[in-house]
């Protein structure tokens, strides 16, 4: 089969289309026929060799994929040959025409989500999940600032908080970005390259402050996310590509919190309430990713130089 290799920690460019056995499933593995794998952030960050989580070498990136089963190990009673499916995680890597998986790491796909649209399901609909819910504790009623939400996480974020009844307002740094944000569900949108659009924030809350921050770029917006909250207000951190200051006053003028959380770092039993959610989401409508970019598989370097380049537009899937 087809797959990226990676050899060496390093640049894009250290990502190799090579010809490699297809893997067999021993017990309790699936074997998934790829056809989308989803790009993230922190397949850049895995490359570098700078991310918490340092792969032996060789390997082969992806955590998000979607196709269909093609052969199950013995003992696999969950899924059979030919199911749609999605991969939270795999133990071959999902940038590849195969990957193994465990039974436990592939979910069944809902008919109307395409591949490519199962390739954004697990990192970016899980973290927006596990933020909204299990994190923040986020209520109906409640007023959210999604700080980044033209890209992977920011959508998913915006669709589940509009079914949960919040009151959605995101920013994007591009004019299609922030036409994106409104289409996708936010009530109001708010442009992060223009100076001046945080007093915006504020001024469309009357002034009360935001309930629930979900930030991308903590590096850059923690310390003035902090001065946006309501009383009793929670910044989520998912995103963070650097050192920030903060005032502490700032949160104890407001009795405010800021959590973080990284989606390896999850319960297993938040992690299977996340799946029974963001399926149900699927099945029903109020969630539907959104793909910006389909890139062939030998087109991967592209991939992770433009995953972190500003104007995102939903998701990057790969395509084997
Ligand atoms: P993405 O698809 O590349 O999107 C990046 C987002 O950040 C875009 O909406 C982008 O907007 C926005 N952004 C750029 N400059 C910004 C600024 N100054 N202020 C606020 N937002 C800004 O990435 P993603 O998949 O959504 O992930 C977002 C971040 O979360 C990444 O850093 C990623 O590593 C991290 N993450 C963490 C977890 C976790 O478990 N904690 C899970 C998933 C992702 P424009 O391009 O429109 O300017």
């Amino acid at each position: 089969m087809k797959a990226i290799v990676v050899h060496e920690f390093g640049g894009p460019e250290v990502l190799r289309l090579e010809d490699v056995p297809t893997p067999r499933p021993l017990p309790g593995q699936v074997l998934v026929r790829i056809r989308a794998a989803g790009v993230n952030p922190y397949d850049t960050y895995m490359r570098n060799g700078t991310y918490a989580i340092k792969p032996p070498l060789p390997y082969t990136p992806g955590s998000d994929g979607a196709g269909e089963v093609e052969a199950i190990g013995d003992g696999v009673s969950k899924v059979k040959r030919g199911d749609r499916v999605y991969t939270a995680r795999t133990l071959t890597g999902a940038y590849a025409e195969y990957a193994i998986a465990l039974e436990t790491q592939v979910h069944p796909l809902p008919a109307k989500i395409t591949y490519a649209q199962g390739a954004a399901v697990w990192v970016p609909y899980g973290t927006a999940y596990h933020a909204l819910y299990q994190s923040a504790r986020a209520r109906a009623g409640q007023t959210l600032l999604v700080h980044g939400a033209s890209g992977g996480v920011g959508i998913a974020a915006v669709q589940i908080a509009r079914a949960m009844g919040l009151a959605v307002f995101g920013t994007a740094g591009s004019g299609k970005g922030l036409e994106l944000v409104r289409r996708e569900g936010a009530h109001q949108v708010f442009d992060h390259s223009q100076p001046g659009y945080l007093q915006e924030i504020l001024k469309a809350t009357g002034g009360r402050g935001v309930d629930v921050i979900l930030e991308m770029l903590a590096n850059v917006n923690l310390g003035q996310d902090l001065k946006l909250l309501a009383t009793r207000g929670c910044v989520v951190v998912i995103g963070s590509r650097g050192d920030v200051t903060i005032s502490p006053r700032d949160l104890m003028t407001r009795l405010g919190s800021i959590q973080a959380f990284a989606i390896w770092g999850i319960t297993e039993s938040d992690e299977k309430e996340t799946h029974a959610g963001l399926i149900a989401g699927m099945e029903n409508g109020t969630l539907r990713p959104v793909v910006g970019k389909e890139l062939p598989l030998a087109e991967a370097p592209r991939a992770h130089k433009e995953i972190l380049e500003p104007g995102a537009y939903g998701k990057i899937a790969l395509v084997p």
